[in-house]
C-alpha cells in the first residue's frame, strides 16, 4: 500500500507535553510533514505559562517554535485540534482521554488505562494494524465519533518487535521474559539519583503484569467484533537499570514445535511486518534489524538505529530450557512511547481513519 498524505498538514495537540514523553512528542512533530503541532497541554501547575518556561527541556535543544507557546489546560473545550497526543500520568488520563474522544477527537494514548478495553485497539502498525477495525466496535458501544488508539507499555512494545515474526512462523508457547529498562521510561524527574546510580532496582510498580497481558492482546488474532489474546503463558521480571534511553528485554521462548536458532533467525532477517506501515513518514527503513555483533545490541550504541524507531535485536541462541533465547533493544520514549503513537496516526491518516487523506 502506498502510504497517502493528507492534502495539508492536519493540526495536533499534545496532552501531558512537558514531561519526559510530552517532549519526545514535540522533537518528533516540530516538523513533521503530516501534522502541525498547533496546541500544547498539561496540568495546572503549568496552564497559562509559556512552554519554555512551563518544562524542564531534557537534553538537546528546544525547538523555537514551541517556546513560546502558551500551555492549554487539558480540556477539550480550550483545545480545537481533531487529533490529540497522550503522554498524561496515567493517575488523570482516564478522565481527560474519555473527554477529548467524546468530543469527537482521535486520542492516540501512551497511558495503560484503556490499553486492555476489549474495544479499544493497542497496535504496533508493522505487528497488527488490523486491530485498528475495534475502532468502528468502540464507535458503535460508545457512541462516539472520535474513538482512543493506544500504544503498549515500552518493554512489551521492544519485547513484541522481536517475537511477531517468530509467532507468526512458529506460534509462541511459553515466554520467559526479564527486562533492563531506561531511568527515561519512568518519566521527569523519575527515579531519584540516589536509588538508581550504580544500582539495579529489581521492581517496576505494575509493569510485570503489563508486559504479560499487553504481548498477548498484541499478538492476537482479530476477529469481527474483538481480539482474542495469543495463548502464551508469560513470565516477565521487569527491572530499572541506570541506562538514560533504551530498554532491553532478554526473551527464552518456547514454540509449538522445537525451533533452532538458525530457523528462528532466518525469519527475524526476512521479516518486514505489515505492507501498511512500511511507506509512512516515521516508519524507519527497517523496524527490526538482527546483529551478528556478540556483545550487542547495547542501548549506548543501538539506541538511535532509524531515527529511534529501530528495534535491534541479537544473541539468539539455543536455550537449555526453552527452544531459543535473544535480546531485544529499542528507544523507550521513541519506539516505545512518542514515535509509537506518531506511527499510529500516521496509520489511521494514510487508511483514511482520521482526518482527510
Ligand atoms: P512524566 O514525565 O511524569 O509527564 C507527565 C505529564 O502529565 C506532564 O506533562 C504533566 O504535566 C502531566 N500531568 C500530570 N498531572 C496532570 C494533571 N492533573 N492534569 C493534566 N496533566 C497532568 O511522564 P512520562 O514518562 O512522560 O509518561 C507519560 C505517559 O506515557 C504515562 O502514562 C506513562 O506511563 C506513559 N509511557 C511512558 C514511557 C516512557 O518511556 N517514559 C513509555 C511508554 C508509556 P505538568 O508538567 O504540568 O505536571
Amino acid at each position: 500500500m502506498t502510504a497517502r498524505a493528507p492534502q495539508s498538514r492536519l493540526p495536533v495537540a499534545v496532552l501531558g507535553a512537558t514531561g519526559a514523553v510530552g517532549q519526545t512528542f514535540i522533537r518528533l512533530l516540530a516538523n513533521h510533514p503530516w501534522f502541525q503541532l498547533a496546541e500544547l497541554a498539561a496540568s495546572e501547575r503549568s496552564a497559562g505559562r509559556p512552554y519554555g518556561e512551563a518544562a524542564r527541556w531534557i537534553g538537546d535543544a528546544m525547538p523555537e517554535s514551541v517556546r513560546n507557546m502558551t500551555v492549554l489546560p487539558c480540556d477539550p473545550k480550550c483545545i480545537t485540534a481533531p487529533l490529540v497526543f497522550s503522554a498524561l500520568d496515567a493517575s488523570v488520563a482516564g478522565d481527560v482521554e474519555l473527554a477529548f474522544a467524546r468530543a469527537g477527537r482521535f486520542v492516540l494514548s501512551n497511558a495503560k488505562n484503556f490499553r486492555m478495553d476489549d474495544d479499544v485497539p493497542l497496535v504496533i502498525p508493522e505487528v497488527n494494524a488490523d486491530h485498528l477495525a475495534l475502532l468502528e466496535v468502540q464507535r458503535a458501544k460508545r457512541g462516539w465519533s472520535g474513538g482512543i488508539v493506544t500504544n503498549a507499555n515500552c518493554a512489551s512494545i521492544m519485547a513484541v518487535m522481536a517475537l511477531a515474526p517468530l509467532h507468526e512462523a512458529f506460534g509462541i508457547r511459553r515466554l520467559f521474559v526479564a527486562t533492563m529498562q531506561a531511568v527515561s521510561g519512568a518519566g521527569y524527574p523519575g527515579v531519584p539519583s540516589l536509588d538508581i546510580l550504580g544500582n539495579v532496582i529489581p521492581f517496576i510498580n505494575g509493569e510485570e503484569a503489563k508486559i504479560e497481558s499487553e504481548i498477548c492482546k498484541m499478538l492476537g488474532r482479530r476477529s469481527d467484533t474483538r481480539i482474542d489474546p495469543a495463548e502464551i503463558t508469560i513470565s516477565a521480571h521487569a527491572n530499572r537499570v541506570p541506562v538514560e534511553n533504551g530498554h532491553t528485554v532478554c526473551l527464552s521462548v518456547d514454540f509449538e514445535k522445537h525451533v533452532g536458532p538458525e530457523a528462528a533467525l532466518e525469519v527475524l532477517r526476512e521479516w518486514r511486518g505489515d505492507a501498511s506501515a512500511r511507506d509512512l513518514p516515521s516508519s524507519p527503513a527497517r523496524a527490526l534489524v538482527v546483529t551478528d555483533l556478540a556483545d550487542r545490541p547495547q542501548p549506548r550504541r543501538d539506541v538511535d538505529a532509524g531515527r529511534g524507531m529501530t528495534v535491534t535485536v541479537g544473541r539468539v541462541r539455543e536455550d537449555p530450557l526453552f527452544d531459543v533465547k535473544l535480546v531485544a533493544m529499542g528507544h523507550n520514549t521513541i519506539r516505545g512511547a512518542a514515535g509509537a503513537s506518531v506511527l499510529n496516526a500516521e496509520l489511521l491518516v494514510a487508511t483514511g481513519q482520521a482526518g482527510a487523506a
